[in-house]
């Protein structure tokens, strides 16, 4: 009941939005796009969340040796980003941020509290770049390996207080931040900030091409909304007699299906949770259904086929690999390494059709470090939080555990924390083992997980860190990019890309 109450009011709310969000553009985007870079036309902008600049290195090692390069090493201009975000209601720095804060920063170019999503340190919301570049009629895509409502994705096409107000149901705990005292701040007047994230997204038309996982956060309304704005949506959102959606009535889109989709606004969410970390789905049967997920290479590959069909403007995609970073909190390595080669391919597939298509910036970066992730001198351990390893928090997609499983209750984990540990320190449970791997350099025959692997990593936590991350870019406006930066510069030089000139705030 309290759903349907707040969809009522959020139908109000958001056609306020679109009045609101239509006088904004009026203002910012330019009328006048006379100086606009003549080479630009479209800007595809790829976030491996979590990924530091050791895990570039590290995939780097593992993939190709230590002269080697990945497709994202071998753009022109790098760089690196200050990642910082403010404490709530202030402009004291916070100096972890999370990916919701980071992904505001990019999006709207101004620092926020750590869970907030397209609204200031303030609660004010503010515009993102996907609604103005969807305003001066650019085709707008998303693309993520998580839920579409997690945070990464959710900055650009959301406005929500918290990050865990994703829906399918309202709930103040999920919805509303909470005072000094406990109590629950009062809803504010702008309705959105407080709609869920997936209702938001059915509804806002900001993206024409949503591609990636969180079907459970959707209902079958929201489908029926999609589809009355003219998107295609693959699979089913379940069965709208039903009270609530289970895996039983929804019906994930499938690679097939993302391959046979042709419209110009198309919605394709392929596992009710995160997708499935590709490590793990190699090794499920034929018939698991998992396999039916496409790789983020694919899903960009459709999502820059899509966008780029027919359009005179040029398009706005955002991509997300966002498994490197739920991968990096659990500590486990294998699977952070093989997710940094799933988001570098589809790094490459951006820059395959970047250099075809000659007008195209490509941008390559991080919101943040994860886990303090490195490469440790062989033979060596670290002293680190071993005691109690990391809980494996995408627990929601039973493929995605940790390889081995994780040890429970603090005790140490006997894959990592047996075997190759450095002399005395092997019985000390807070001495921590490096996972370790071969990589194109080993003679033949050297095996992962042996002493005699080259590559050894370790985890400073399970947490984010304040590391500056990388960034990388390709084509027209690129050298911009070449640069110290803070995040929050990256909206407007990316604004600058689409819109030939610099953004109002
Ligand atoms: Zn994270």
């Amino acid at each position: 009941m309290q759903r349907k109450a707040l969809k009522a009011a959020t139908v109000l709310a958001l056609s306020g939005t679109m009045v609101g969000g239509a006088a904004v553009t009026a203002s910012s985007a330019p009328s006048d796009r006379g100086d606009r870079h003549a080479d630009i036309r479209n800007v595809i902008y790829l976030v491996g969340d979590g990924m530091g600049r050791t895990h570039v290195t590290a995939g780097r090692e593992r993939f190709y040796g230590a002269a080697g390069r990945l497709a994202m090493e071998k753009l022109p201009f790098t760089g690196a980003v200050a990642t910082y975000a403010v404490e709530k209601d202030s402009a004291k720095p916070a100096l972890v941020t999370d990916s919701a804060s980071s992904a505001t920063a990019w999006s709207s170019g101004v620092k926020t509290y750590n869970a907030a999503l397209g609204v200031d340190a303030y609660e004010k919301r503010v515009a993102t770049l996907m609604e103005q570049a969807k305003a001066a009629g650019f085709a707008t895509g998303n693309v993520s390996t998580a839920e579409i409502t997690d945070a990464t994705p959710a900055g650009q096409f959301s406005h929500a207080l918290l990050r865990g107000c994703q829906g399918p149901v309202y709930s103040d705990a999920a919805c509303l931040p909470r005072k000094a005292d406990g109590s629950y701040e009062t809803a504010p007047a702008d309705r959105t900030l407080v709609t869920p994230i997936a209702e938001q997204i059915a509804r806002n038309g900001t993206a024409d091409v949503v591609l990636g996982g969180g079907l459970a956060r959707f209902e079958p309304d929201d489908q029926k909304a999609l589809e009355a704005q003219g998107y295609q949506v693959l699979g089913s959102f379940g069965d709208a007699a039903l009270p609530a959606q289970t895996a039983a009535s929804q019906k994930a889109a499938t690679r097939a299906d993302l391959a046979a989709a042709k419209g110009r606004k198309v919605v394709g969410l392929f596992n009710r949770g995160n997708l499935t970390v590709e490590q793990a789905k190699a090794a499920l049967p034929d018939g698991a259904p998992q396999k039916q997920e496409p790789t983020l290479a694919e899903m960009t590959g459709k999502a820059v086929s899509l966008l780029a069909k027919g359009n005179r403007t040029g398009f706005f995609l955002q991509v997300e690999g966002a498994q490197i970073d739920k991968r990096s909190h659990a500590n486990d390595a294998a699977q952070t390494l093989g997710e940094i080669k799933a988001f570098d391919d589809a790094v490459a597939a951006a820059v395959d059709f970047a250099k075809k298509d000659g007008h195209t910036l490509v941008v390559v970066t991080a919101d943040h470090e994860c886990a303090g992730f490195n490469i440790i001198e062989k033979g060596s351990y670290t002293n680190a939080e071993a005691v109690a390893p990391p809980v494996n928090v995408d627990g929601g997609n039973t493929a995605n555990n940790s390889s081995p499983s994780r040890a429970a209750g603090g005790a140490k984990d006997p894959a990592r924390s047996t075997g190759p540990v450095n002399g005395a320190g092997s019985a000390d449970a807070k001495n921590f083992a490096p996972a370790t791997f071969r990589t194109p350099d080993d003679p033949a025959g050297v095996a992962d997980g042996s002493a005699d692997a080259s590559l050894w990593l370790t985890y400073l936590s399970g947490n984010h860190t304040g590391a500056d991350v990388p960034i990388f870019a390709y084509g027209p406006g690129g050298e911009r990019f070449a640069a110290s930066q803070d995040n929050t510069e990256l909206y407007g030089k990316m604004y600058r890309s689409l819109f030939g000139k610099a953004p109002r705030h």
